[in-house]
């Protein structure tokens, strides 16, 4: 389904400030004095929908006020329920303010870093994998390296550790992915297992070429998952190989996740199932086939239950050297968008298949080309702060803590830079962000440094940037358009905020 967006609620914006304006005579007589004050309230509102990273001092430039004027602007956007809604709904940015912005803020993870106090990651990776069968295109793992076998039994008592020191307030605070394939390390249960013991979902993600069914049977606890999702390389023999490297992966991904959905369903497992599929450039077309072929899978297991598919997650490939979509391109990538949800709307061996169109497809969903992922890449400048390892980490076998999600891959080039600390070396992940933040590491930072982050690292960086800025203008997150009591409401998120009106 489109959206809209904020261009088509124009009149609603003047009426609603019309009516608070008249509610609130005394208390915005300066503003009333501006004659075009309609169009700025209008105009913040919709530059804040579609770029949540632009900072005062851009956006001041743009409507040509003073940061004084922007303050009494803000102050009646976070007065009204409509101009909220209108923001994290109905732009081109909704997934960044709904998927990490707000939690984020919630957390209170950036304001912890900018004021360099202690806090617990907000998110932590676990990359237990011991080594990969594959060797994709797009992965910067090093393919010769390998964990060492007798890292098994300290890594995994490392990562239990780990459980048991985290605040149990947030019980998305871990998942286990790579680095490496996390189905190659032989004692992964009992992460699951602990994870399930201290009341933590347990999300994985894997590539799923050893899920097989004696895999399964002899790791039961993949059936205690809360959430599994498949990379899946490839519609087709060729496809997969050219991707992986690896012959009949793809005949032997499929018959897996044949077997897995047949297991899944006869225990009875509540794991939410799905795959992830990187759309590669000139290959915009192989979603609808992905979609056919999943609808083809759920015929063939005929089970009661006719879809087995929870959600399929499409992302682009975002590595920063990677080849980009042309305009065509892109408008093919619409236009398949729009064919697979003709199919899911009506096959009902797809019915409600949840697709996740992640944050730069999201625009194209709702036929917006222009937008592009890439305008949010932070530059090397950016990462001369660093990460924010209050809002994300990720821990390899050895404990190795690193700032970025796709450094941890073992012996990537130039990588070890951005490890923090040690989880057996320091003792504790406490240990680990206290040393950050009263040593400061100096890193010489590269260009190509920026290959080590994901979406996740971008965004946190240019939220805190963003917010860093901010309060240097003289604007806390208090002061700002968002009311984040409101969006919280608004959103009915479960985690009543530590965010108490005040950075
Ligand atoms: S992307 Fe994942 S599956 Fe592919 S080679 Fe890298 S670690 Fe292995």
């Amino acid at each position: 389904m489109t959206v809209s967006l904020v261009e088509d609620h124009k009149l609603e914006v003047f009426s609603k400030l019309k009516d608070y304006l008249d509610a609130h005579k005394s208390k915005f007589k300066e503003i009333k004095k501006k004659s075009n004050h309609g169009d700025l309230i209008y105009k913040l509102i919709s530059i804040l929908s579609k770029n949540p990273f632009a900072n005062y001092s851009e956006i001041s430039k743009k409507l040509k006020i003073s940061y004084d004027e922007l303050k009494d602007l803000n102050s009646i956007i976070r007065d009204v329920d409509f101009f909220q809604k209108l923001i994290i709904n109905n732009g081109t940015g909704t997934k960044y303010w709904k998927n990490m912005i707000i939690p984020l803020i919630n957390s209170r993870s950036i304001s912890n870093f900018l004021e360099k106090k202690y806090s617990f990651p907000f998110r932590v990776g676990l990359y237990p994998g011991i080594s990969c069968m594959y060797e994709c295109s797009f992965c910067g793992r090093n393919y010769n390296a390998k964990y060492k076998r007798n890292a098994l039994d300290v890594g995994i008592e490392t990562y239990k550790k780990l459980i048991d020191e985290a605040p149990n307030d947030d019980k998305n605070r871990f998942y286990i992915s790579g680095g490496l394939e996390p189905l190659t390390n032989p004692k992964l249960g009992e992460i699951i297992s602990h994870l399930k013991k201290k009341n933590f979902n347990s999300s994985m993600y894997t590539n799923g070429y050893m899920l097989t069914k004696k895999f399964l049977n002899k790791n039961p606890e993949i059936f205690d998952l809360d959430s599994l999702r498949i990379s899946f390389y490839g519609i087709d023999s060729e496809q997969y190989f050219k991707v992986t490297k690896k012959i009949k992966s793809f005949e032997i991904v499929t018959k897996n996740i044949e077997d897995y959905l047949n297991l899944k369903f006869n225990y009875n497992s509540k794991t939410m199932f799905g795959l992830n599929f990187v759309i590669l450039t000139g290959r915009e077309k192989d979603v609808i086939k992905l979609t056919k072929l999943m609808e083809n899978i759920n015929k063939k297991l005929n089970l009661k239950k006719t879809n087995n598919f929870d959600f399929l997650t499409l992302r682009e490939d975002f590595s920063i050297f990677g080849e980009r979509m042309n305009i065509n391109q892109r408008e093919t990538l619409s236009e398949s968008i729009k064919e697979i949800e003709n199919l899911i709307s009506t096959s009902k061996y797809l019915s409600n298949l949840f697709v996740d169109y992640g944050f730069a497809l999201e625009p194209l969903k709702n036929g917006i080309l222009s937008e592009k992922f890439e305008n949010i890449f932070v530059n090397t400048k950016d990462l001369e702060d660093f990460g924010v390892p209050q809002a994300s980490v990720s821990v390899d076998l050895y404990g190795d803590v690193y700032l970025y999600r796709e450094a941890a891959f073992l012996d990537r080039p130039g990588a070890k830079r951005y490890i923090l600390g040690n989880l057996i070396k320091d003792g504790s992940m406490e240990n680990v962000i206290k040393n950050f933040i009263n040593k400061k590491k100096e890193i010489n930072v590269l260009e190509t440094d920026r290959d080590y982050l994901d979406t996740w690292d971008h965004i946190t960086i240019k939220l805190s940037q963003q917010i860093k800025k901010n309060n240097e203008l003289g604007f806390s997150i208090a002061e700002s358009a968002i009311n984040m009591e409101k969006i919280n409401n608004i959103l009915n998120y479960k985690h009543q905020v530590h965010f108490a009106g005040k950075s």
